[in-house]
């Protein structure tokens, strides 16, 4: 199938918000200088980014979802694609840049810390740029995201398909899948928006304790209507 034109979005200038930073890395009053010298290092280089295209269902079944001839199996992404024919598939990134300027600060862990803690806010901005642009370009209304590997019933094998429906996503915003599905850069990340009147959000099918990216506790009694 000839796949509809995608859409490249880019989170520039990126300005990371220090006072957030310092807060998350627990900054010591004497550790300014150094991170504030890292933050204007990484904004001069970064260009977080996402690229998305428009896609359609063509078929659902029990636990597949066709959409624009490449199918994944998944029973919650089918039940959660019901009341829609229109997805958008995506992938946001941290960007090559900030994956490259990372490297010099390997010999040391603080500072490699800080500078992935850098990374996953231009992560952030990059999918908070690619969630505006959807609703801009495409007014979908209220939005919800699917991840492939975020639940067992969508392991992360399915972002092969993902990836297929996205094109060429290394040429278009520099990333990459390897043999064990993970992304190159590894501040990225892949999914499926989808219009939706539900507050779905993946957590709250999620068992995983203390998760520090928890957006929502778990819900035993959602868990068990769509999972149990
Ligand atoms: S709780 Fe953590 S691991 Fe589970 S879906 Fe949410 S962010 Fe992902």
């Amino acid at each position: 199938m000839l796949l509809a034109e995608g859409y490249v979005v880019k989170a520039v200038p990126f300005v990371p918000d220090m006072a957030k930073l310092a807060a998350r890395v627990h900054l010591a009053p004497e550790q300014r200088p150094e991170l504030e010298k890292m933050v204007e290092q990484a904004a001069a280089v970064a260009c977080p980014k996402a690229f998305y295209r428009e896609s359609f269902i063509e078929k659902r079944e029990e636990a597949l979802v066709v959409v624009d001839g490449i199918g994944f199996n998944s029973r919650l992404l089918k039940t959660n694609l019901e009341q829609t024919y229109r997805v958008f598939p995506y992938v946001a990134t941290c960007g090559l840049e900030l994956m490259e300027w990372a490297k010099s600060f390997n010999e040391d862990p603080l500072q490699q810390y800080w500078a992935d803690v850098i990374m996953e806010s231009a992560l952030r901005e990059a999918t908070r740029a690619l969630e505006q642009d959807v609703q801009a370009r495409f007014s979908p209304g209220k939005t919800a995201t699917m991840n492939p590997g975020s639940l067992p019933d969508w392991p992360l094998s399915e972002q092969k398909q993902l990836f297929s429906l996205l094109g060429d996503a290394d040429r278009t915003v520099g990333v990459r899948l390897t043999e064990d599905y993970l992304m190159i850069p590894l501040k990225s990340v892949s999914g499926i928006i989808f219009p939706t009147k539900t507050d779905y959000n993946n957590c709250r099918l999620c068992r995983r304790e203390n998760c520090p990216g928890r957006r929502a506790p778990f819900d035993p009694e959602l868990y068990a209507s769509r999972l149990g």
